[in-house]
Parts: structure tokens; C-alpha cells; sequence
């Protein structure tokens, strides 16, 4: 008997016969015993629907009124689930955000959670309901609606998780769990049982994202375990906890492609205290995220520096180096890169990781661009052309698919 949150995606209560069908789950589960919270997405392809309709009036509609209308996808499957689990003879309340008590800022369209008292949710538990809570969405300070940003149903369901102190939340999608890669790139990529915080975060970027990045830095400051699922199957998922938890901590968990990445590189910038600063504090002010970053020893007062962002802020950096005050040397732009990353715990206690790595590229003539590492990752950049065969390689030297 346990104290569950579950989510279920967009597609996982895509038509009727899916939110009926997600309404036997639920039941069996609590059938067993357990005590639920359903947090839910709009079906499959809603929000993107209302977010066309408002732009049919205006290209620029009122933020406000945006969350007005986005909030309501999500009121509509909590409302339908909650009928449909009724009829099934199991009491059910469905709730908006702001009957669950989820406090938000003001920030409509990308607003923040600030709090949620536990007791408008857990007094219908006691009453021996499934409590049903439309996912995405708020109510600021002064009562207005809010939501949370694209995906945001995650969040919900992990701060809601948090507030209650729930056992555990599962998140359900279309998917089995966390893979050791892109299951299209490596057709024998492994469901990965069980993973730490971190190195979710480290393989988010990896082809389908199977939670959204904010709600697993939520959990891991909750300490909420996480258990992402398949809604269509009774497969076991993947367990997203605290590094503790991973017993059999792997030098490498698994392998990321961020196909989203460009180089650029400044040949000959001034070589002087706060160059740097200027430079990035530029792309900062202008948004753009940059990534990995190396700069070599200068010569004659220059020197050369090279970094990456996401290719969609490719321009915006063209842009705003254009503007930039001062001499930046030759300039290149290369959007035919990408990278690859090993992503492991078990690397903080083992040496030569690198080495086996940069050595298995090597083999395959694929070239190292840039390097870049952190305490559990290992990225190289390379041409873009290499990149799954780069996947393929390391996924086999470090034997994932064992
Ligand atoms: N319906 C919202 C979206 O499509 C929130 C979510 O599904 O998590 O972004
Ligand atoms: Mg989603």
C-alpha cells in the first residue's frame, strides 16, 4: 500500500478508448491498495491546436489569455478520466490546478511553482477518492490562471509528488523507459533499469526526451523518485533516484547524440583580461546558451577561441559577434557538427575512460573537434556525418548492450 503519483502524457490519453483505458490502470492500481493522484496532460496534439486558434485573431495574443486557453486541454482529460473512473465504480474528483492549491509566480506561459499545501489534495484521499489534477497549470497570487511552460505536466506532477510526500510518481508516455541510446541508432540500446538524477539530466538531450529537464531537477531536489513507463504495456520502466540508489554504479550509463549543436571559432581575439567576459557576456544578454567552450594559448597578443550553441541560436550569434565592439579576428560558423557524449557515475572513480573513448573514435577515423568533460560526462565534438556511427561505436566498447 503506497501513496502514488501518476502521469499520464498527451498521447497516453490521446483518444476515449486511450483515457479509458487509462482509467483500468488507475483502477486496478488502486485496487491493490495504493492511494492515487492522476496528474494529466491535454490529449495528443490539443495545446498545439488552441495555441493556432488564438493565432487565427492575433499574432501576438495576451499571455494571460493564453493561459486561460492552454489551461483548458488539460481540464478537459482531468474531467473526462475522473467520469470515466466514477463509472467504474471507483469514487474520483477531478481538480484544476488552482483547486489543488498549486501557487504559482505571475510568469504567465513559463511561470515557476512556488508552493503547494498538501491538504486540498490529501483531504479527498482521506475521503477515499482518486484525485484527479489537471497537469501544466497554476494560479498566481492574484488568483489568475497560470501554466507552466510546453511539458509542463511533468512538473506538476513532480512538485505535487513532492507536497504530499509521495511514495513515489510514475510518469507514463509512449515510451519503455530510459534507453543506453537512441533505440533508432543502435537497434540493441538497452532499457536502463535504474539511473541517477544527474545522469538523466546529462542524456535529456538524447533524440526523444522522455521527461522534461526542469521536473528531474525538481525531483532531485524533492527526492522524489521517479519511475518513467509505458502506458501501453506492463513493462517495468526505468527508476530515476539518487545516486546512492544506483547500487551497480556503471562507468558508463549510456551514450547522448546532441545533434542541435554548432561550432563557432574566432581566430585572433585580442589576447587581454575581459575579453572573454565581453564576449560571452554579449551572447548572455542576447540569450544565446553556450555550451562547451576552449580557448588555446595565445600568440603575439591573439588568441583563438572556439565554442559551441544550439544550432537554432546559430544566427543570433552571427548577429550579435556582428555588433560585437571590438576586432574578433576571422570568424566561422560550422552547423555541421555534432555531439557525442558518454554519460557515467562510475566515472568519478575510474581513470582512463577518456582514453578508451578517444581511442574507439579514433579507430573509425572519426576526428575530435572539441573535448569537453565534467565529472560524469564525456563529449566530442565531431563532424556531423560521424555522429551515429560514433554512437554506434562507443556503445559497443563500453558493451552496453550486455
Ligand atoms: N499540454 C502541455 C503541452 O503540450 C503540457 C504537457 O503536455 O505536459 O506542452
Ligand atoms: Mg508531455
Amino acid at each position: 500500500m503506497a501513496l502514488i503519483v501518476q502521469k499520464y502524457g498527451g498521447t497516453s490519453v490521446g483518444t476515449l478508448e486511450r483515457i479509458a483505458a487509462v482509467a483500468d490502470r488507475v483502477k486496478r492500481c488502486a485496487q491493490e491498495g495504493n492511494d492515487l493522484v492522476v496528474v494529466v496532460s491535454a490529449m495528443s496534439g490539443e495545446t498545439n491546436k488552441l495555441i493556432e486558434m488564438a493565432q487565427s485573431f492575433s499574432q501576438s495574443p495576451k499571455e494571460r489569455e493564453m493561459d486561460m486557453l492552454l489551461s483548458s486541454g488539460e481540464r478537459v482529460t482531468s474531467a473526462l478520466l475522473a467520469i470515466a473512473l466514477t463509472e467504474r465504480g471507483h469514487e474520483a474528483i477531478a481538480m484544476t490546478g488552482r483547486q489543488a492549491g498549486i501557487l504559482t509566480d505571475l510568469a504567465h506561459t513559463k511561470a515557476r511553482i512556488q508552493e503547494i499545501p498538501s491538504e486540498p489534495i490529501m483531504q479527498e484521499i482521506q475521503a477515499g477518492r482518486i484525485v484527479v489534477v489537471a497537469g501544466f497549470q497554476g494560479i498566481s497570487p492574484s488568483g489568475v490562471v497560470t501554466t507552466l511552460g510546453r511539458g509542463g505536466s511533468d512538473l506538476s506532477a513532480v512538485a505535487i509528488a513532492g507536497a504530499i510526500k509521495a511514495d513515489r510518481c510514475e510518469i507514463y508516455t509512449d515510451v519503455d523507459g530510459v534507453y543506453t541510446t537512441d533505440p533508432r541508432i543502435v537497434s540493441k540500446a538497452r532499457k536502463i533499469e535504474r539511473i541517477s538524477y544527474d545522469e538523466m539530466l546529462e542524456l535529456a538531450s538524447m533524440g526523444a526526451k522522455v521527461l522534461q529537464n526542469r521536473s528531474v531537477e525538481l525531483a532531485k531536489k524533492l527526492g522524489v523518485k521517479l519511475i518513467t513507463r509505458s502506458s501501453f504495456n506492463e513493462n517495468e520502466g526505468t527508476l530515476i533516484t539518487n545516486e546512492e540508489d544506483c547500487m551497480e554504479k556503471p562507468i558508463v550509463s549510456g551514450i547522448a547524440l546532441d545533434n542541435n549543436q554548432a561550432r563557432v571559432s574566432l581566430f585572433g581575439v585580442a589576447d587581454r583580461p575581459g575579453i572573454a567576459a565581453e564576449i560571452f557576456g554579449a551572447l548572455a544578454k542576447a540569450q544565446v546558451n553556450v555550451d562547451m567552450i576552449v580557448q588555446n594559448i595565445g600568440h603575439d597578443g591573439k588568441a583563438n577561441l572556439d565554442f559551441t550553441v544550439p544550432s537554432t541560436e546559430l544566427e543570433l550569434t552571427r548577429k550579435t559577434l556582428g555588433a560585437f565592439p571590438h576586432d574578433l579576428g576571422r570568424q566561422e560558423y560550422d552547423n555541421d557538427i555534432t555531439k557525442v557524449s558518454i554519460v557515467g557515475v562510475g566515472m568519478k572513480s575510474h581513470s582512463g575512460v577518456a582514453s578508451q573513448m578517444f581511442a574507439a573514435l579514433a579507430k573509425e577515423n572519426i576526428n575530435i573537434l572539441m573535448i569537453g568533460t565534467s565529472e560524469i560526462k564525456i563529449s566530442a565534438v565531431v563532424d556531423k556525418k560521424y555522429g551515429e556511427l560514433a554512437v554506434r561505436t562507443l556503445h559497443d566498447v563500453y558493451d552496453l548492450d550486455k
